[in-house]
């Protein structure tokens, strides 16, 4: 019997997990996580927007599988009664600087082929959001949320019921061995070996440490980017319909501070995007010494940081006061104030960084003999989940 491994029970582990059995009916299927529950990282800790495709560069990955998954993704959760809110999206220029990156956006996302966008300005903006001032805005009809930590147990329940789900268990190395398998070393509960014949490694925050504890490339290297949120107090609520984004800044992979109604029917304010100091606690003082020197050390972040300092100290001001989370969002609502945001949740993304400091931009996989790494799965590998596990499987010869 074929023996295949999956290292990491994230959405992105877990969807290949489940990937695996639906093709390899055959086969064993075995997927190690080194926490006691699934989607305790990344997965459990985001936004929850099913996006529509809009802002990535066409003919990446990315703009293929974030539409062709979220369309996947939508089928699933209503194939397993995960309740999706399609309550549409808005992406908002404020100043005239911003028209002419609104424009290119539009294009993008139409040339992605996201279904019904329009350019919205004037009454129309403000029939979708009575609240949200602008000069002109994408409209994206198509975009959902969800509660991805509903999605990652969902997929956990199958994984379970017709593979193994090993809980509690690190993966220290992924290894070719010289008759062809793959030999993963473990720690914790199912501690020792396990040689499989082929592995496929999810391992989000960890990629590129268990990458190179594997004789891996050490590029790329993950830079951990903390997002912290605030909740609108009930009260305030109603200032939001759906989701409202800014223009982002081409130069990040990040969004800008938005608006986004849950499932839960709460309204989140952020994420912002600030370093982290620490890749895996989320309290706000966390700080992690190897975390941090990991990162200091990288080659390319004194680079990075050379040309990124400006937007560092905007962000700086973002981490630290409400106030300054206010002033953000106050440009496209302006009735929104600092005492109507209540500390949230916070969530720490797996970015890609090379040696010249740049940031990854596209999704990241890297083939060696039978094992395939994920090198780079940030935003939006969630809603893309089910089309990248497709893609992988695909690409590993186990479709
Ligand atoms: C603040 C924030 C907001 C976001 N918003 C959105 C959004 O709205 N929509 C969207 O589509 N995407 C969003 N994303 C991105 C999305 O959450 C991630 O792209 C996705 O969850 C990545 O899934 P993953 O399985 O690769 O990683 P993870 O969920 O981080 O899972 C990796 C798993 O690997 C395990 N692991 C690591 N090392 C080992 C080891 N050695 N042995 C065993 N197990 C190991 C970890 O414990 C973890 O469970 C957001 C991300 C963040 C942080």
């Amino acid at each position: 019997m074929r023996r295949l491994a999956v290292v990491g029970a994230g959405i992105v582990g877990l969807a290949v997990a489940r990937q695996l059995l639906r093709a390899n009916p055959a086969a064993s299927v075995v997927l190690v996580e080194r926490e006691n529950t699934v989607g305790s990282h990344q997965s459990g800790h985001n936004s929850g927007v099913i996006h529509s495709g809009l802002y990535y560069a066409p003919g990446s990955l990315k703009a293929e599988l974030c539409v062709s998954g979220g369309r996947l993704l939508k089928s699933y959760c209503e194939e397993r009664s995960i309740p999706v809110e399609t309550c549409g999206k808005v992406v908002v220029a404020v100043d005239d600087s911003e028209l002419p990156r609104l424009q290119k956006l539009f294009e993008r996302g139409v040339s992605n082929g996201v279904p019904g966008l329009r350019l919205v300005e004037g009454s129309a903006l403000s029939e979708l959001e009575p609240h949200v001032v602008g000069l002109r805005a994408i409209h994206s009809p198509s975009t959902a949320v969800v509660d991805f930590s509903a999605v990652t147990r969902a997929l956990a329940e199958e994984v379970a019921a017709s593979g193994q789900l090993w809980l509690g268990t690190e993966v220290m190395s992924v290894l070719p061995r010289s008759d062809g398998l793959v030999r993963l070393e473990l720690a914790g509960g199912h501690a020792g070996y396990f040689d499989c014949d082929f592995a496929i490694v999810c391992a989000g925050l960890q990629s590129d440490r268990l990458a190179l504890r594997s004789g891996a490339d050490a590029e790329p290297r993950i830079v951990p980017f903390r997002g912290s949120y605030y909740r609108l107090r009930p009260a305030a609520r109603h200032l939001v319909r759906g989701l409202v984004y800014p223009v982002p800044d081409p130069r990040y992979p990040f969004l800008g501070i938005h608006l986004t109604r849950t499932v839960h029917d709460e309204v989140l304010v952020g994420p912002n995007a600030f370093l982290g100091f620490s890749r895996d606690d989320y309290a706000r003082s966390a700080f992690a010494w190897r975390d941090v020197r990991d990162t200091l050390m990288w080659p390319g972040f004194p680079r990075f940081a050379r040309s990124n300092w400006r937007a560092g100290v905007r962000e700086i001001s973002h981490a630290m006061s409400r106030r300054g989370f206010a002033s953000a969002v106050r440009r496209y609502v302006p009735e929104l104030t600092a005492d109507d945001l209540e500390p949230a949740v916070a969530g720490i993304r797996a970015q890609a960084m090379l040696r010249d400091g740049s940031l990854v931009d596209d999704f990241w996989l890297d083939s060696r003999a039978s094992i395939l790494d994920v090198r780079n799965a940030p935003s939006p590998a969630a809603t893309a989940s089910l089309a990248i596990a497709d893609h992988i499987c695909k690409r590993a010869g186990l479709s």
